[in-house]
């Protein structure tokens, strides 16, 4: 048996040899390296894909093995291996590769010969890499930053590895439920031709089958960055799969083309017919002499040569039907090579300005639940992106660069972040087994990221020669739980910064004692106040062991993209005690209760306990508001038939469009906390619904902080909880949600903008995707209602005034979309799963408003970064031998400017070598029009800007940093509305070619696409004194720097 191996073995290694003949050294690759289309005819191109969830039923490791086939059966490794030799064996065959988290993988077990061999199909085109992320990641409950992230990391990866050739240009979202426009502008500011992808709504897909309108020019962000944002946009016939009867892998049940003539059960002419049939329909909906099919599935190509072999028949019996008179061409293709016939087709394409939110495939059938599915998991992977971006930049401004492992702890961080944006996972639409994976990723990466963080202290902490004290880190502190808080009675806490300007935070320490002295960095004393944790939070059961009674607020001043000490040590003076002491009354009688500060107050109903306004005291505005909790009931449906539709992971179905809810028990339990930092109103909704409204001192926003599970399944129906915030004011159906975190989209309650809607869920069908924040406005009053948000989460406004944010769900019924479980989380204790989270509350002008949430949603996504030591010594000799505040910034950055990357630049195989590239990354925060002053264009200089080190060189690359944007082309489009710019003539052979593997050189062409150009500042090339670059509303602008130290 192992004889047998072994020459099987060296067979394959001969012929893979022999096979290496038929890949050349020069290489091709791009819109010159696609197979010849015949003009005149129906051009049918052939996709070969494999679609790879990197992670679903099963864990990322177990399908790039192939594990638990109970589950799936699905090897990634498998794929791989047999699509490389098929593709090896005919040079037109064609295969792209999507997903790079499996790619990379594998790529990292190959023997070199078996690397030379995939580089030469890269280089010729047979082999193409589309899309590049890290994952697919989801649309609708990604963060931006985490966006950019994980395709950078992808595309880094490829350049790394195969150079030019190795650039997607095609994006491929076939899977995700429902697309963001934000995401269309991302990829359009990476570089990419165009976008596919497989879902949109059934109504929608209808009306553009009718009118031809399938393929697109989507307008990324129409109002603020214009042609540079916009994206070629296809929606593909049959999702993802094959047509109906040609699915050749083996996991599918069609037959293969059976075409021994002799065969009583011959079905070559059958199948060639039934083919030409589907191809001809398909045609009717698409605007050219082509069309795209899917050939492939999940998991597909595990055995590639069941695949090919047939599809070489198809492609072979169809084309021969030529011969009769038959305009239909067969043809191996890539979805690059497809787009670029769309491009010469020389057509004018519709437009598109919203998005493709929510998506139903049926009447009842609303992918609106996974907004808000998994919510600690959604907080999680927000939290992480918070927690990446401090120790990607503190790696850079401590120079970290020899005997630290950093560059490998932190691509540990990045790459589970990576993987955590997929579609199945962020979502919350993976199995529960797969969702403690990803988690349990997320926390090895936060780990391995601490020893980064902890390094960086090491070097810009001390003064002279000390070693630094060892960062300790308290990831509960959301639940009150720190151990170092607890156990001493002296402690330091060091507080880093990651935005560009100083800022301001509320500190908030589980301890055990009744006062305590906090010590600024200079040695002033910091009012402070004492606390008591609620009894809701002592039942909390991942706080199981925690000792705390109480916590200390106070509050920090932070500087710019630096850090400041606090020393904290339990105290017995009166003094404090006094000064510190909250004071509490309870909530009875027919007596309203007020909290306020110096900008809100909150006025509290004495009868119900419950909100009834808010006022901003500044300006003078008084709006009625309510604020509740309430819940669906979440369809009990077994899925038997489409009326059926249970909700579920992805679908959100009410069982009836009320709302249920508490008993008005609330008064009773109600109470309100005041003192010197914050007021707080304490309510209980419920046994398993808290809620504490807070107001810090000087504070414009009201903090929300809920407290919701173990959702109680007793009577059999699952529950989806929503806090709903009611006004008077008239909003007329509309409301705004934001997309990914970045620009607003106006949203009219059963209504799409293109076309007519037949609203067949009153709830579902207006739920939308909010990342960080919704808002509606009644402009005659002037007075805007913004609620922020900490994680991903789905909402709506049902009725005018209303705002309702959906905040937990736990459901009994698999909603029958393949995750093949119900949505119910049970927790540490296996008793459902308690989810705490915070909603902030602003009520201004319309015009105010927007300089209110954009800072707001960028200090809640860019948070500090608390970390704790131990201090035998008395905080005066600390201070001698630590630095106990630091800034890396020599001034601030501009309040609409935010660095959103500063990294050490190059990947893990890069050494990292004081000549290393660094990653800046500067965004306009602001959109045009939203503030009268903060919308404006913005100078910033990279001269003088750091601390540590200088810019002394400096590169504009693309959004996912794989191009110099000099260098980037894309192809022009006509629209309909208006013809923007004439395409060129050029043919396929013209497209940009000459790459060679491991550098990211090219050699442009001239003829067809033309070199954006629509950039309006400069940037001084090397050696030049001028660093000045212009940021405009919303733009973002990707620089590699290189840098010398001072
Ligand atoms: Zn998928």
């Amino acid at each position: 048996m192992y004889n047998l191996q072994l020459v099987m073995l060296r067979l394959l290694l001969i012929s893979l040899i022999l096979l290496s003949n038929v890949v050349s050294s020069k290489s091709k690759c791009g819109y010159s390296s696609c197979n010849p289309v015949k003009d005149g005819m129906l051009n049918v191109h052939l996709v070969p894909h494999t679609h790879d969830d990197v992670g679903w039923l099963k864990t990322v490791d177990q399908y790039y093995y192939g594990a638990r086939t109970n589950y799936q059966r699905a090897g990634v490794q498998y794929i791989l291996d047999s699509v490389i030799e098929e593709l090896l064996k005919d040079k037109t065959k064609r295969f792209i590769y999507v997903e790079i988290a499996f790619f990379a993988r594998w790529w990292r077990q190959q023997h070199d010969m078996t690397r030379h061999l995939v580089r030469g199909l890269v280089n010729e085109g047979r082999l193409e890499f589309i899309l590049g992320g890290w994952c697919m990641n989801d649309e609708a409950t990604t963060h931006y930053n985490a966006i950019v992230d994980q395709h950078a990391l992808g595309f880094e990866f490829l350049r790394q590895n195969f150079g030019e050739c190795g650039r997607p240009r095609v994006a491929w979202q076939i899977d995700p439920f429902g697309h963001s426009r934000e995401q269309a502008s991302l990829f359009a500011q990476m570089g990419f031709d165009g976008l596919f992808f497989g879902r949109l709504d059934y109504q929608d897909k209808a009306k553009r089958m009718n009118t031809t309108t399938m393929e697109m020019l989507w307008r990324g962000s129409p109002t603020n960055l214009g042609k540079k944002s916009d994206l070629f946009t296809g929606a593909l016939f049959n999702g993802y799969g094959p047509p109906g009867g040609f699915c050749f892998d083996l996991l599918c049940n069609d037959d293969p083309i059976m075409d021994d003539e002799e065969m009583h059960d011959n079905n070559k002419l059958a199948k060639v017919l039934q083919f030409l049939i589907y191809a001809k329909y398909q045609a009717k909906s698409y605007a050219t002499d082509h069309i795209i099919m899917t050939m492939g599935s999940d998991f597909n190509y595990q055995n590639a040569h069941t695949w090919y072999k047939n599809l070489d028949k198809l492609i072979q019996y169809v084309n021969e039907q030529q011969n009769n008179g038959s305009k239909v061409n067969l043809l191996y293709s890539t979805p690059s090579c497809y787009l670029y016939q769309l491009n010469r087709a020389n057509k004018t394409w519709a437009t598109k300005d919203d998005d493709f939110f929510p998506y139903a495939h049926r009447p009842h059938s609303f992918w609106s639940g996974y907004f808000t599915s998994r919510p600690t998991l959604k907080e999680f992977v927000r939290k992480t992106n918070n927690f990446l971006q401090v120790c990607k930049q503190m790696d850079a401004l401590a120079q970290l660069d020899d005997d630290v492992n950093s560059t490998i702890e932190i691509q540990i961080l990045r790459e589970a972040m990576g993987v955590a944006q997929h579609h199945d996972a962020v979502s919350g639409t993976e199995k529960q087994h797969v969702a403690h994976d990803y988690a349990q990723r997320l926390a090895k990466g936060v780990y391995e990221c601490q020893k980064v963080v902890n390094d960086a202290y090491n070097r810009l902490l001390p003064k002279g020669n000390n070693k630094a004290p060892g960062q300790l880190y308290c990831n509960l502190l959301n639940i009150s739980k720190c151990d170092h808080t607890e156990n001493y009675k002296q402690f330091v806490t060091t507080i880093y910064n990651p935005l560009g300007r100083n800022v301001t935070s509320w500190i908030r320490l589980p301890v055990i004692g009744k006062a305590y002295t906090v010590i600024d960095p200079y040695g002033y004393t910091v009012t402070a106040q004492i606390i008591p944790v609620s009894s809701e939070t002592k039942r909390i059961p991942e706080r199981k062991g925690s000792l705390a009674k109480n916590e200390l607020v106070f509050k920090v001043n932070l500087p710019a993209l630096g850090f400041n000490t606090y020393f904290i040590q339990m105290s017995n003076s009166i003094l404090d005690n006094f000064i510190q002491r909250t004071y509490f009354r309870r909530l009875q009688g027919n007596g309203d209760i007020t909290i306020k500060n110096q900008f809100v107050a909150l006025i509290f109903d004495g009868s119900t306990g419950k909100l009834k306004q808010m006022q901003n005291l500044e300006r003078g505005v008084t709006l009625p508001l309510g604020q509740d909790y309430l819940y669906y009931v979440g369809h009990p449906g077994n899925n038997s038939q489409p009326k059926f539709q249970a909700s579920g992971a992805y679908i959100f179905r009410p069982n009836i469009t009320a709302t249920h809810q508490f008993r008005a028990t609330l008064k009773r339990k109600s109470y309100a906390l005041q003192g010197v930092l914050v007021q707080e109103v304490r309510q209980q909704f419920s046994s398993w619904l808290s809620q504490v409204v807070r107001l810090y001192d000087n504070e414009r926003y009201a903090e929300f902080e809920w407290t919701v599970g173990p959702i109680p399944i007793q009577n059999n129906y699952g529950k989806e909880i929503i806090s709903r915030f009611t006004s008077d004011l008239k909003t007329s159906g509309i409301f705004y949600t934001d997309a990914n975190g970045r620009e607003m989209i106006k949203r009219t309650r059963d209504h799409r903008d293109t076309w007519n809607l037949n609203q067949t869920e009153e709830i579902a069908g207006n739920y939308y995707p909010i990342n960080s924040r919704i808002y509606i406005q009644d402009t005659a009053r002037d007075i805007q209602l913004t609620v922020l948000t900490d994680r991903s989460q789905g909402g709506s406004s049902i009725q005018d005034g209303q705002v309702e944010i959906m905040v937990h769900r736990r459901l009994l019924h698999d909603d029958s979309l393949g995750v093949g479980e119900a949505l119910n989380e049970t927790g540490a204790d296996g008793k459902g799963l308690v989810a705490r989270g915070k909603h902030y509350v602003f009520l201004d002008t319309v015009s105010n408003s927007a300089s209110l949430h954009r800072d707001m949603a960028l200090r809640l996504y860019m948070a500090p970064s608390v970390s704790f030591s131990e201090i035998t010594t008395k905080q005066t000799d600390w201070r001698k031998k630590y630095r106990t505040s630091w800034s890396g910034l020599k001034k601030q950055l501009p309040d609409n400017v935010h660095m959103l990357t500063l990294e050490q630049w190059g990947g893990p195989t890069v050494k990292p070598s004081p000549t290393q590239p660094y990653l800046l990354r500067f965004e306009h925060i602001y959109e045009n029009g939203e503030d009268p002053l903060l919308s404006k264009p913005v100078n910033i200089s990279l001269q003088d800007m750091f601390v540590p080190f200088e810019v002394e060189t400096v590169e504009e690359l693309t959004l996912g940093a794989n191009l110099q944007l000099s260098k980037l082309q894309r192809l022009n489009w006509m629209t309909l509305d208006s013809v923007r710019t004439v395409k060129g003539t050029g043919n396929p052979a013209t497209e940009t070619g000459n790459a060679t593997t491991n550098t990211s050189n090219t050699t442009t062409n001239t003829s067809n696409p033309t070199t954006n150009t629509d950039r309006s500042s400069f940037v001084a090339p090397s050696g030049a004194n001028n660093f000045t670059i212009t940021l405009k509303p919303m733009d973002i602008r990707t620089f590699q720097v290189t840098l010398k130290k001072v």
